[in-house]
């Protein structure tokens, strides 16, 4: 299911990344280095840069000073297209509101991501399905984001961002609008990907869901990185 890349290679690499609003300064020299197999949990005040640093990675917006390398890719070389291409290819993402498409149902929301990249249509609602079907919600396939629970939104959102193999994962407060259950459900989730060897980056406030689900913390303030730690994982 997962496309690892060789355990230990360089996924992420970010140098004095800065990112400027006008007057505001919402990352001001991030570095920062992901290698395949990690989870890391990114944790901060809100408004300390923590979704700028996933768009900076993901290659939603562009930085303002240094350099982003993503799964060997400076992102810098590549033009808007070229940055559309490739994050349908090597990043996967998912947020705190889900972001579906409400008017496919949830199989075709899953199988979009790869269609979009040029796969026949048939194999991508098969491999669609399959991940419905690992992430336990094969049942609701042909069910609109409508009628879905929080949980199960989200879920679909997961098999969605796996759908082209994405080298890595982003997860922008993924449990931030779900009840304490399907939260640590979807957390769950995340550590079993992580454990067959998705890299993962998530960002929560949550401490007891960052220590459950990273192997690595990194504390933001003022769109600077203030502390970086190992986490022990707690059983
Ligand atoms: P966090 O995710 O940690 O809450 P953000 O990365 O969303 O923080 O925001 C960091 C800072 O950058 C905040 O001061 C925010 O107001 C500002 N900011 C973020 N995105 C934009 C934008 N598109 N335009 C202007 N200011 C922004
Ligand atoms: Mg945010």
């Amino acid at each position: 299911m997962i496309s690892a890349g060789r355990a230990g290679q360089v996924v992420v690499h970010l140098d004095g990344v800065r990112k400027d609003y006008g007057e505001t300064a919402a990352l001001d020299g991030v570095s920062l280095e992901i290698r395949a197999g990690e989870a890391v949990a990114v944790m901060g005040p809100s408004g300390c840069g923590k979704s700028t640093l996933l768009n900076m990675i993901a290659g939603l917006d562009r930085p303002s000073g240094g350099t982003v390398t993503v799964d060997g890719q400076d992102l810098r070389l590549l033009s808007e297209t070229g940055l559309t291409l490739f994050r349908r290819r090597h990043i996967g993402m998912i947020f705190q509101f889900f972001n579906l498409i409400d008017d496919l149902p949830a199989l075709d929301n899953v199988a979009l991501p790869s269609q979009l990249t040029g796969a026949p249509a048939r194999q991508a609602r098969m491999r669609a399905l399959e991940l419905l079907d690992e992430l336990g919600i094969a049942d609701r396939a042909d069910a609109y984001p409508a009628v879905l629970s929080g949980g199960e939104r989200q879920r679909v959102a997961v098999a969605r961002a796996l759908m082209n193999r994405p080298a890595l994962l982003l997860a922008d407060e993924p449990t931030g609008a779900l009840d304490s259950r399907a939260g640590e459900q979807v957390m769950d989730l995340l550590i079993d990907l992580n454990q067959i060897g998705q890299t993962l980056l998530i960002v929560t406030h949550d401490l007891r869901l960052a220590t459950r689900c990273a192997g690595h913390l990194v504390e933001m303030a003022d769109g600077r990185v203030a502390g970086e730690s190992a986490l022990e994982p707690v059983e």
